[in-house]
């Protein structure tokens, strides 16, 4: 198959089940507008983190990576009316961009935007006594995924799940002699993981408008 083939596959997708969606739309057209770069999830993609919010019934979530805040709000969509959500950006223009698309999104209320290089941030969360939260989504910069692994562990309690993204990054994840920090990082998340004694964890490849990716999905153990 080719990438048009996934890109084709992915439209019909999101044509059938996710459909329209003008809050949605409009967070992508700001961001463009900004200059943001077209690196969030996809639509699909975004459904799917709503639905495992939604499943797990997860009222506080914590986001590593919030560009202009388009998954935010498909998470912030999961959470009932006093649920809460933080989420960690290093740029400050991003996490303006993603406030203003959170806001006439109608999360304004329960989705918070802090601004710094992630690893600080989710020290002070620790600091103050944050959490645990019930779902923790990892999309950041992929040279700290270990570190992010670490803190979200910290930050997630038994029985909540943390999802990682681009852990696959187009096959380059099993070629050893690849030391793309990105893929370095990914790569050790890996290894951690298998070592880790309280999760349950799987990964799962996935093709589409994003190209060839996939994503980790990780239970912590009651
Ligand atoms: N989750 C977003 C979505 O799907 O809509 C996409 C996030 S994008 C892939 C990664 C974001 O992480 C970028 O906005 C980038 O600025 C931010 N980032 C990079 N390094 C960071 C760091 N050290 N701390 C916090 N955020 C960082």
């Amino acid at each position: 198959m080719t990438s048009e083939q996934w890109s084709a596959v992915d439209a019909y997708i999101s044509g059938l089940l996710v459909n329209g969606d003008p809050a949605l739309d409009e967070a992508l057209a700001a961001s463009a507008a900004a200059g943001l770069p077209r690196i969030e999830v996809s639509p699909n993609q975004g459904k799917m983190l709503h639905l495992i919010a939604k499943i797990h019934g997860a009222r506080s979530i914590l986001e590593i990576g919030t560009l202009g805040g388009y998954s935010t709000i498909w998470l912030a969509r999961a959470l009932p009316p006093d649920g809460r959500l933080v989420t960690l950006e290093y740029e400050p223009k991003h996490a303006e961009v993603a406030r203003a698309n959170i806001d006439r999104a109608g999360f304004a209320d329960r989705v918070e935007v802090r601004v710094g290089p992630a690893l600080d941030s989710l020290a002070v969360l620790h600091h103050e006594g944050a959490g645990p939260f019930d779902l923790v989504f990892v999309d950041a910069d992929k040279p700290n995924n270990p570190g992010y692994l670490t803190w979200a562990l910290k930050l997630t309690r038994p029985g909540g799940v943390i999802v990682v993204d681009n852990v696959v990054r187009g096959g380059r994840v099993v070629d050893p002699a690849d030391t793309d920090p990105a893929v370095v990082g990914t790569r050790e998340l890996g290894r951690m993981l298998s070592e880790e004694p309280r999760v349950s964890a799987t990964m799962v490849q996935t093709v589409g408008s994003k190209g060839y990716d996939g994503f980790a999905l990780i239970r912590i153990d009651d």
